[in-house]
C-alpha cells in the first residue's frame, strides 16, 4: 500500500483522538503520546516516532497502551499492522532517512514484437488503417495527432497498435514507447493516484513518453476521475507534439458516458475505421498464417480455405482459432499431409454449430447490421442526415424492423432518433415500393437479410 504523507498525518490524527477519548489517564496520553508521529510504513509494518526514549520504552513495554493504540489503528486503517516505537532523538541521531518509494508505472505494459506491419495482411478494409499508421510512423506527433482507430472486435486494431510502436521503434530505439490498455490505465490510475504526490509522479511520468498507444480507450466511459486525468495527459503530449494513437470498438462520437472536451480532443486527428475484411483479404490472412506455422500452403486445397474464410469471415481471432483447429487434427492427430476441404469441415463442424446458434434478431442488431453493409455509423442512421446513401440506409433498416418484427411504426420512430410514426411508413413503403422493380435494392436487402440470420 503506497500511503503519502499527508495520508499519514490524517491516519495518524485520527488513532490519537481515538486513544485520547479511550485511554484511562488523560496525563499519559498528553504526555508520552500526543505529540507522537508516524515515521514510516512499510507494508503492515508501522514505526511511530515518540517525544522521548522514555516515552518510546514505555509503550514497547506496556501491553494495553500497545493494544489499545493497535485497536485504534485498526479501526481507523481497517487493517492490521505491526507497530513499533522510535524516538525522535533516535532519529535524528541516525543517519539513516526515510526512502521515499516512487511507485514504478505500468511495469507489466510491454510491446508484443509478434505483431508486425510485415505480417498484417492489407486489404480494402483495412488499407486506410495501415496507411495512416505508416504515416505517423514516419512523422510521430506531426501528421495526425491523436490517430483514431476503431472497428468491431477481432479485426486487427491491437496488432495495428503494437505494429506501430515496434516500427517506430526499430526505426528509434531511443523513442520512449508506451503501449497501454485502457484497463491498465485505469487500474495503474487506481492503484496509486491517491493523492497531489501520486497525482504528479503519474503526470511526470507521462512527461517521459514520445508515443502513446492506448488500445481499447471506450472503457474509459463513466470513468471520471481517470479520463480527467487522461484528458490532461492527452492535452501534455499533444501540445508536446508527442504522437497519440488511441483505438476503440466505435467511432469518438459514439462513445457514451465520455465527457464531450474528450471526444471532441479525439476528433482533432484522424479517426479511421477497420471494415469487415472480404474473403480475398481473409484467405491472404490464412496463407501468412499456415506460413507462419512453417507449413507448405500448397498442402492445403484452395476451396477449404474459401470454406474457411467464408464461415469465419467477421472476426480474424476467430478465423485463426478456426486455423489452429484445423492444423491441430490435421498435422498433430492425423499427420494428415493433404488438407481437403471435407477435413476442414470436419474439423471445424463443433465451432461452427456454436456459431450457428443466430443470435437473436432486434431492432438494434437491425440498425447495426444495416450500418455495416453500407459502411456507416449507428448514429448516421438514426441521424436527421438526408444524403442519399444515408436515407437509403435507414429506410431498408426501418423496412427490416417492420416486416421482420413487426415492431410498431411508433416504436420504430422512437428507435431511429425520435422520428414521427407517419415519416416511418412512408421509409417502409418506399422500400416496398423499390422492391418492385429495383434488383439492386433486392439483392442488397436479401443481403442484409442473410447477414441478420448468420
Ligand atoms: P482487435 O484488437 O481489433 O480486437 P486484434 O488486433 O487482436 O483485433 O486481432 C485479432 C487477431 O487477428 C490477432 O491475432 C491479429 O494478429 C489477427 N489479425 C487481424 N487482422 C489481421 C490482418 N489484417 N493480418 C494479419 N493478422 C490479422
Ligand atoms: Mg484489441
Amino acid at each position: 500500500m503506497v500511503v503519502t504523507l499527508s495520508q499519514q498525518v490524517q491516519i495518524w490524527d485520527n488513532v490519537l483522538k481515538l486513544v485520547k477519548e479511550r485511554i484511562s489517564d488523560r496525563h499519559v496520553f498528553d504526555s508520552f503520546l500526543a505529540d507522537s508521529t508516524i515515521y514510516k510504513i512499510d507494508g503492515n509494518k508501522i514505526i511511530i516516532a515518540t517525544n522521548s526514549r522514555l516515552s518510546c520504552s514505555l509503550l514497547n513495554s506496556n501491553s494495553s497502551y500497545n493494544n489499545l493504540i493497535l485497536d485504534s489503528l485498526k479501526e481507523v486503517t481497517e487493517s492490521e499492522f505491526e507497530i513499533s516505537y522510535i524516538s525522535k532523538d533516535d532519529i535524528a541521531a541516525s543517519p539513516a532517512k526515510p526512502v521515499e518509494t516512487k511507485p514504478v508505472f505500468f511495469s507489466n505494459c510491454h510491446l508484443n514484437t509478434k505483431y508486425t506491419f510485415d505480417n498484417f495482411v492489407v486489404g480494402n478494409c483495412n488499407k486506410e488503417a495501415v496507411q495512416a499508421s505508416l504515416l505517423i510512423t514516419a512523422n510521430p506527433g506531426v501528421t495526425f495527432n491523436p490517430l483514431f482507430i476503431y472497428s468491431k472486435s477481432g479485426l486487427g486494431k491491437t496488432h495495428l497498435l503494437h505494429a506501430i510502436g515496434n516500427y517506430i521503434k526499430e526505426k528509434n530505439p531511443y523513442s520512449k514507447i508506451l503501449y497501454i490498455t485502457t484497463d491498465a490505465f485505469i487500474d495503474e490510475f487506481v492503484k496509486y493516484v491517491r493523492g497531489d504526490q501520486e497525482n504528479e509522479s503519474l503526470k511526470d511520468f507521462f512527461k517521459t513518453i514520445d508515443v502513446l498507444l492506448v488500445d481499447d480507450i471506450q472503457f474509459l466511459s463513466d470513468k471520471n476521475k481517470t479520463s480527467e486525468m487522461f484528458f490532461y495527459i492527452f492535452n501534455t503530449l499533444v501540445n508536446n507534439g508527442k504522437q497519440i494513437v488511441l483505438t476503440s470498438d466505435r467511432h469518438p462520437n459514439e462513445l457514451k458516458g465520455l465527457e464531450e472536451r474528450l471526444v471532441s480532443r479525439f476528433n482533432m486527428g484522424l479517426s479511421i475505421n477497420i471494415h469487415n475484411p472480404d474473403t480475398e483479404t481473409l484467405i491472404e490472412i490464412l496463407k501468412k498464417k499456415i506460413e507462419a506455422n512453417g507449413l507448405n500452403i500448397n498442402n492445403f486445397d484452395a476451396d477449404g480455405l474459401v470454406f474457411l474464410a467464408e464461415n469465419f469471415c467477421k472476426n480474424v481471432r476467430e478465423l485463426e482459432g478456426a486455423l489452429n483447429r484445423l492444423l491441430f487434427h490435421t498435422i498433430n492427430v492425423k499427420h494428415l499431409d493433404r488438407i481437403d476441404i471435407d477435413t476442414v469441415k470436419e474439423s471445424v463442424s463443433s465451432m461452427l454449430s456454436t456459431k450457428s446458434k443466430a443470435k437473436a434478431i432486434t431492432d438494434e442488431r437491425i440498425i447495426d447490421v444495416v450500418a455495416d453493409f453500407y459502411n456507416l455509423t449507428e448514429t448516421q442512421i438514426k441521424s436527421k442526415v438526408r444524403t442519399s446513401q444515408i436515407a437509403l440506409a435507414r429506410h431498408i433498416a426501418m423496412y427490416l424492423c417492420r416486416t421482420m418484427l413487426q415492431t410498431p411504426f411508433i416504436k420504430i420512430g422512437q428507435n431511429f432518433g425520435g422520428r414521427d410514426h407517419s415519416t416511418v411508413i412512408t421509409a417502409v413503403d418506399k422500400v416496398e415500393n423499390g422492391l418492385k422493380t429495383d434488383t439492386q435494392l433486392a439483392t442488397a436487402i436479401s443481403e442484409i437479410q442473410k447477414r441478420l440470420k448468420s
